[in-house]
Formats: structure tokens, C-alpha cells, sequence
């Protein structure tokens, strides 16, 4: 095991990347062929930033999901989370500090099809080895948080697509993760339901959670304080839409209480 809490106090600071990548790329094999989907990748995410990485399709978008969400290793470069270069830990310490630190939203929301709306939002915490009664409570009250408490014991197949991606959100923050991965969120659902998606992950990163969505959608940049920029795996530029001492400083002002009105996040006690 990792000890990790003395590297917590270092970004509370708001100067420690959580997630921090260095000259990082990745190569696929194509039988004798070689393929960089990402090349010369340096990328900084802090605490409490609302990042959004946007490029059009096959520019690599998803193979830098997977690698800021240490999901994947990289072919070169060092990747660090939380301080800790993955390369050089053990699979079950980084499923470990990864299971806590990240949640992870897919486009095909990646549901469990035999769970049933309940057991998919606790299997995180499953997997945490929390204890049973704690992760029933703890998912009760996020599937209450997004809405879905009438749906508790319903099948995927019994849900719309809006209702899966807000099972698939309640599940990201079932271990009160710092940082919240979405690959293209709303690439599935009709554009109200997508607004809805997107005001709701917006309510989290005020409440201090440090929001990452990759996609090809421009509308989505609106929520970003970052954008980055990519086209044929490499960084084209960053746009910074507001300064990071600013986002610092709201890190450290978010303990509000939950208030649910007819399913609109207005504020939430998600801590
Ligand atoms: P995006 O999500 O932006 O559409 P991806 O990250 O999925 O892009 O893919 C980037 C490029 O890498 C694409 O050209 C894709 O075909 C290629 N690619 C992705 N995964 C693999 C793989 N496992 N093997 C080979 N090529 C891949
Ligand atoms: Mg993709």
C-alpha cells in the first residue's frame, strides 16, 4: 500500500497537480504498423478545475481519458496521480488510490445490465470493501440527489438514456471521488437531457470537484474554465478561460447542503 495522506496536504494547497502528465505518449501496434494516438502530451490538472478537453473525432480524445483516469499506462512518459508516478506502483495499490480519487462517466454509460439501478451505484463501494449497510445509504441518497429515487430497483433496460447517465453519475460519486472523468457524457442523450447533465456535473464542480470532460462538442467548452485543444493526438493550445488563483480560491468555500427541486440539483451536500 501507498501512503498518500502526506501528499493530500501538499495540493490543498491548490499548487499540487492531482492528475499530472509528462511528456506522455501513446502508441498503438497495428500488426508491424506503429500508431501515436498521442504524442508529447504535458498536462497539469488541479483540485477544483472544470477542464475540458475537446477535439474532433479520432484525435485522440478517449486514449487520453484512459490515461488521465490511469486507466491505461502510456507507451512513453510519466503519468502521476496524486503525486505518484503509476508506473511505479503495484496494480492493486493504483486501483486502490484510483477507485477513490476517480469517477469515471462513459457516452455508453457502461452500466452493469444484470444490476439493477441500486446495485450498480454500490458496486463502487463494493469494491472498496465498504461496509454493506453504509453503501445502501450512501447510494440511496446520490440516486436521490440525481432524481432516480423511484427508480431504485428498476433493470437499465427499464430506463431512458437520461436516467442511465444519471445512474452512471450517481455511481461516479458513490466514493466521494476528487475527480470526476467524463468521456463525452451527453454524446448519447437529446440536447435537453444533455443541458440537465451538464448543469448537474456544473453543480459539482462548484461544490469544489474538479470536473474533466473530453469531447468533440463545442457547446460543452461554455463550462470550462480550461479548454484543451487537441487534433492529431498532440496539444494544438489551452485556453484559459479564467485564472487559476480564482478557482483556488472557491476550492475552500463549498460546504453546502442538499436541495433537491423537482430533480434540478440546486445545491448538494455530495462530500
Ligand atoms: P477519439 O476519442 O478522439 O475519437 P481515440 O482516442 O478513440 O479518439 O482514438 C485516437 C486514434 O487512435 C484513432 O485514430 C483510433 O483509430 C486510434 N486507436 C484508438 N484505440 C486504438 C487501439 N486500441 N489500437 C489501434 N488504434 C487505436
Ligand atoms: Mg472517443
Amino acid at each position: 500500500m501507498t501512503d498518500v495522506s502526506s501528499r493530500s496536504l501538499r495540493y490543498e494547497n491548490g499548487d499540487y497537480p492531482l492528475i499530472k502528465l509528462e511528456d506522455v505518449w501513446k502508441i498503438y501496434q497495428m500488426g508491424e504498423e506503429e500508431f501515436a494516438a498521442l504524442k508529447n502530451i504535458d498536462l497539469k490538472i488541479y483540485k477544483g478545475e472544470f477542464v475540458v478537453v475537446l477535439g474532433p473525432s479520432g484525435s485522440g480524445k478517449s486514449t487520453m481519458m484512459n490515461l488521465l483516469g490511469c486507466l491505461d499506462m502510456p507507451s512513453k512518459g510519466v503519468i502521476e496521480l496524486n503525486g505518484m508516478d503509476i508506473s511505479k506502483m503495484d496494480e492493486s495499490s493504483l486501483a486502490e488510490v484510483r477507485g477513490k480519487m476517480i469517477g469515471f462517466i462513459f457516452q455508453q454509460f457502461n452500466l452493469i445490465p444484470t444490476l439493477n439501478t441500486l446495485e450498480n451505484v454500490m458496486l463502487p463501494l463494493d469494491f472498496q470493501e465498504v461496509d454493506a449497510d453504509f453503501a445502501k445509504k450512501r447510494a440511496i441518497e446520490l440516486l436521490k440527489i440525481v432524481g432516480l429515487s423511484d427508480k431504485l430497483y428498476h433493470s437499465q433496460s427499464q430506463l431512458s438514456g437520461g436516467q442511465r447517465q444519471r445512474v452512471a453519475i450517481a455511481r461516479s460519486l458513490a466514493v466521494d471521488p476528487d475527480v470526476i472523468l467524463a468521456d463525452e457524457p451527453t454524446g448519447n442523450l437529446d440536447s435537453k437531457t444533455g443541458g440537465y447533465i451538464l448543469e448537474f456535473l456544473d453543480n459539482l464542480h462548484r461544490q469544489g470537484k474538479t470536473i474533466i470532460i473530453v469531447t468533440h462538442d463545442m457547446e460543452l467548452v461554455n463550462y470550462a474554465e480550461r479548454v484543451i485543444h487537441i487534433k492529431d493526438g498532440l496539444i494544438e493550445k489551452i485556453d484559459n478561460r479564467k485564472k487559476l488563483s480564482d478557482i483556488n480560491e472557491k476550492i475552500f468555500d463549498s460546504n453546502i447542503n442538499v436541495v433537491i427541486v423537482n430533480h434540478r440539483c440546486i445545491s448538494s451536500n455530495i462530500r
